[in-house]
């Protein structure tokens, strides 16, 4: 399905026909992996990032690879995005978009909690680079239009954010950057392309770990950037073809594939969790549940704005957390206790505040009493699957109603 015609159609059409079409060949419906690291070519071609033209042929599988292609093609299209690259990981794509775009002297100003691997990169090896790295509360849209200074030259944001499910205004906070000559990198992980569409609000930067809704089913890694043609050169240039942690073909070919169940594991998904969040919300040992679509969550509002589906992340509080962990390791029947989300099969663990605070956020004062609002001592991040609701619940119980 060209992509030109792909806006006519409905996002349940592309997520199945975006990026393919039967194989001249054979005559094949399903898409073949096109494995070759290498391809014949019949005319001379340069050997450097810079002489890769729009329109060139396949050289190598580092530089574009076809099935790799077929998968950014519907990506930027589920995103209506003009432009997809896709990588090894989700940290591959995280590491394509800081490293291509900052360098010594710049300002990145961050979420002060979101995915602790992205915490973790910028304090530790950014910092090492002479880069600066300022981090605010996102959601607090005076926090970051006061730490936004005319020096910044990116914001990174995500949501609903990691650990906590706080949910991010993209357009308000893209105001921000824009007014002070920044750009804004969303990470839109635990959206995944169904919930939310960055770019169309504002967002210069759309980044995937596509080991999560995209691809489904826990059997592959991979991450995307989403961007402009002309934001996304850089990307390509120097944080696929230099920096190299491309996908492999194999993996573009599964998660392809799971994209095509994308709309309806979502829609799934988001009944399953807040089956589940209501459950918890009557349970008597549990204390706050976390879950956007619920009213009680502080940016339900928000979220029901600027979210089309509310996504399958559930979070909350219990006292003894860490106890019920271990208990949970062992006693659950259907739930994995396992890191990860986004998946088909339901997966929970439990992140203490104060080890989190130690080892990645090292927040103090206001920012830590914001983060405290959220998560208390600790909370248990819940992946709603697609199994039966009740049979979720009844797992649940299994080890809240004990003891
Ligand atoms: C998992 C995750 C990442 C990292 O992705 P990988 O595929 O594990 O490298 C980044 N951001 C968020 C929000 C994530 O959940």
């Amino acid at each position: 399905m060209g992509s030109d015609t792909d806006q006519r159609h409905g996002r349940r059409t592309l997520a199945v026909h975006a990026g393919e079409s039967p194989d001249p060949h054979t005559g094949a419906s399903a898409p073949n992996i096109v494995m070759s690291s290498t391809f014949v070519v019949d005319e001379p071609l340069g050997f450097s990032a810079r002489s890769l033209a729009e329109d060139a042929p396949y050289v190598y599988s580092r530089w574009s690879n076809p099935t790799v292609a077929q998968l950014e093609e519907k990506l930027a299209a589920l995103e209506q995005a003009e432009a997809c690259r896709c990588f090894a990981s989700g940290m591959a794509a995280t590491s394509a978009v800081l490293f291509s775009l900052l360098r010594a002297g710049d300002r990145l100003l961050m979420s002060d909690a979101n995915y602790p691997g992205t915490a973790e990169l910028a304090r530790n090896t950014l910092t090492r680079l002479g880069i600066e790295v300022a981090t605010a509360n996102f959601s607090d849209l005076n926090a970051v239009a006061q730490a936004a200074t005319t020096d910044t030259r990116l914001l990174w944001g995500e949501t609903p954010a990691n650990p906590t499910t706080r949910i991010m205004d993209i357009a308000a906070v893209a105001g921000i950057a824009h007014q002070c000559g920044a750009v804004l990198a969303v990470d839109s992980t635990f959206a995944s392309p169904v919930a939310t569409r960055p770019i169309l609000l504002g967002a210069d930067y759309v980044i995937h770990s596509l080991t999560k809704y995209c691809c489904g089913h826990g059997d592959a890694m991979g991450g995307a950037v989403l961007a402009s043609q002309e934001h996304i050169g850089a990307i390509e240039s120097e944080g696929q073809i230099h920096i190299g942690g491309v996908i492999s073909p194999f993996n573009a070919w599964l998660i392809n594939r799971g994209l095509a169940t994308l709309p309806l594991r979502m829609q799934a998904h988001q009944d399953n969790a807040l089956a589940v969040a209501h459950y918890l919300e009557d349970h008597p040992r549990v204390g706050k549940v976390l879950y956007p679509g619920l009213v009680s969550h502080p940016h339900h509002q928000l979220a029901q704005r600027q979210m089309e589906n509310y996504s399958g992340m559930v979070a909350f509080q219990v006292a003894d957390g860490a106890e019920l962990a271990a208990r949970m390791m062992h006693e659950l029947q259907v739930i994995h206790y396992a890191v990860s989300l986004g998946h088909h099969r339901s997966l929970i663990y439990w992140l203490g505040t104060d080890e989190l605070m130690e080892s990645t956020y090292q927040l103090t004062g206001e920012q830590l009493a914001a983060y405290r609002e959220f998560a208390g001592d600790g909370l248990f991040r819940l992946s709603v699957g697609l199994e039966d609701p009740q049979d979720l619940c009844t797992d649940l119980g299994r080890v809240l109603d004990d003891g």
